[in-house]
């Protein structure tokens, strides 16, 4: 486990820690990020992430190299690349594999036995086609509508006063229901309703 930064090596609290944390903050986490490494010797970041994609990009965790040649994405390797692997055959043997949902490398163990991506990627992927099946179960909220909780916060109010309004009769004809979801009218403020609460 990891006790200290990988950006600045000061030590991670026992919470970062517990939490397999690599940086100990958000500042350090961006400092070490593809991009500002990137950016900070003047490449642009697309370019860079597009070689990464290609796999022409070498990457040792300081200035991130473009190369015109395929290279294996976990170590820089040009050898011992057989075609269309995006990994060496060393880095292969390792136990690497790639994500081809993701697009970035993982290990044998965070693979799914079935299919070419890892467990994170198809845990986030199943809960997507859920959250659209359910929706095209239930119908598609209205266009131009935001949920309760967003008007409520607009207007300052909490969900069970705005719901509480909204049951004595205010903007009844701009609040849908969509399954057990109230949506209401996408606007900038809404009408005053003081009065709805009592
Ligand atoms: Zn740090
Ligand atoms: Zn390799
Ligand atoms: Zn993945």
């Amino acid at each position: 486990m990891r006790t200290t930064c990988a950006h600045c090596t000061q030590p991670l609290s026992p919470r970062q820690q517990r939490r397999k944390g690599r940086y100990c903050s958000r500042r350090c986490c961006f400092a070490n990020s593809l991009k500002q490494r990137a950016e900070s010797v003047g490449m642009s970041p697309a370019r860079v992430w597009m070689a990464k994609q290609r796999g022409c990009l070498i990457d040792r965790g300081d200035a991130p190299i473009v190369t015109a040649r395929r290279c294996c994405v976990e170590c820089g390797s040009r050898r011992n690349l057989t075609r269309n692997s995006k990994l060496c055959t060393v880095c292969q043997s390792l136990g690497y594999r790639w994500c081809r949902r993701g697009k970035h490398t993982a290990t044998l163990a965070e693979m799914c036995r079935t299919a070419p991506e890892c467990r994170t990627c198809r845990t986030a992927d199943i809960a997507e086609r859920r959250k659209r099946k359910r929706l095209a179960r239930i119908g598609a909220p209205p266009v131009g509508s935001v949920p309760i909780k967003v008007g409520a916060q607009r207007m300052g109010y909490s969900v069970p006063a705005v719901l509480k309004a909204i049951k004595r009769g205010w903007m009844a004809d701009e609040v849908t229901r969509v399954g057990n979801q109230l949506w209401i009218v996408d606007q900038p403020t809404y009408a005053p309703w003081s009065w709805a609460l009592v």
